[in-house]
């Protein structure tokens, strides 16, 4: 190959990187196997204009190939030479797709970075209140943290990660092979670092090189006023943190909210079941009612059949997040009494008897018999 490279890519022997990347991105699109339908043409060119751009693109190489020209066995080994042969052309490949395709047409794409660490979740019990009003609570758990001895590194203090030499810190291993659609490159994580492109030489004594350690944390949790049983908080950022340095997941919050012994909830609203007295029912009365919010004068009226519903608006549940609260809804249920003394039943007859209701007899029972004795 006697062509100056620089003829190659149609740039001036003065060109700067920037146009140098560019002139080789034009060629290469017209030229790659994929658009060139494979013409062996074609494809050779390619392969000369990508050594041309592989070895200008490199300073060093640049300024050697300036003063002595192409390389013709380039490093050490057969084949070497040629970026194309064995696993040199992986990498060159690689590079090339990035080149090509990369978002921004740089160099190699750089490694994934440290994975993000798992979302964990706790279950919190609140009380009823709590649930209506809003709280602030605290939950404990043991969670992965970062290490506080390497900072989350992994890297025994004093040390740093190094470069992996694996993968050139590129995070993965990229492998070619033949297939009738031609040339396939397989890309995966390098092994050796895990895909974070560096690797620990001296690892952190405390987390064994992990970056994080388990230990028991407690976090205050904000329930808002207004959620309900089985309603779940997210608390950004406080689950496991990553494995070195990776950023930490979420933790998730799963509430469960303690009965309440006179309210039950329907959606916003509360609803409770007031038993009266039938005289009450009857006669009216002023209940000093106690409302999550305080005591309040519920009025029933005389007359108040059974099941009749008292509505207290704005005393239910707050809207989470929103404005408004729904109802709390009072249902009367009136209580027969069943607990009557010899006068009062007296009394209900002569009730009855005035209403003009007719009404059973009384029962020749343990009760006239026990009146009976004492009379
Ligand atoms: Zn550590």
């Amino acid at each position: 190959m006697a062509t100056d490279y620089y003829e190659l890519l149609h740039v001036a022997p003065n060109a700067t990187e920037d146009e140098i990347k560019r002139a080789y991105r034009k060629l290469a699109r017209e030229l790659h196997p994929d658009t060139s339908g494979g013409d062996p043409a074609a494809e050779e060119r390619f392969k000369e204009v990508t050594v041309a751009y592989e070895t200008l693109r490199d300073p060093e190489r640049r300024r050697r190939y300036d003063m002595f020209g192409p390389e013709p066995a380039r490093g050490a080994g057969a084949g070497a030479g040629d970026p194309f042969a064995g696993a040199g052309f992986g990498a060159n490949l690689g590079d090339l797709f990035d080149t090509i395709f990369g978002a921004g047409g740089g160099g190699p794409r750089g490694p994934a970075g440290p994975p993000r660490g798992n979302d964990l979740e706790v279950t919190l019990t609140v009380e009823f209140e709590e649930a209506v009003f809003g709280a602030q609570r605290e939950v404990s758990l043991r969670a992965p943290v970062a290490c506080a001895t390497c900072e989350g590194s992994g890297a025994r203090p004093g040390t740093t990660p190094v470069t992996c030499s694996n993968c050139a810190g590129t995070g993965e291993v990229r492998r070619v092979r033949q297939s009738i659609l031609g040339q396939m490159v397989t890309a995966s994580p390098c092994p050796r670092c895990g895909g974070l492109g560096r690797e620990i030489t001296s690892p952190c004594p405390d987390c064994r090189g992990e970056g994080r350690r388990t230990e028991p944390r407690t976090y205050t949790v904000e329930v808002p006023a207004g959620v309900d049983d089985g309603n779940t908080l997210r608390l950004t950022s406080r689950g496991a943190a990553g494995p070195r340095g990776g950023a930490p997941g979420d933790l998730y919050v799963h509430l469960r909210v303690r009965p309440h012994e006179r309210f039950q909830r329907q959606g916003y609203d509360l609803v409770h079941v007031l038993h009266v007295p039938m005289t009450q029912a009857v006669l009216g009365v002023h209940v000093a009612y106690e409302t999550l919010d305080g005591t309040e004068d519920l009025v029933i009226p005389a007359g108040t059949q059974s099941g009749r519903v008292f509505r207290l608006r704005g005393r239910g549940v707050p809207h989470v997040n929103a404005r408004g609260r729904g109802e709390l809804l009072v249902q009367v249920v009136v209580d027969t009494p069943t607990d009557m003394s010899p006068e009062q039943e007296e009394l209900m007859r002569r009730l009855a008897a005035e209403r003009g209701e007719e009404v059973a007899p009384p029962e020749k029972g343990f009760l006239s018999r026990f009146r009976s004795a004492f009379k």
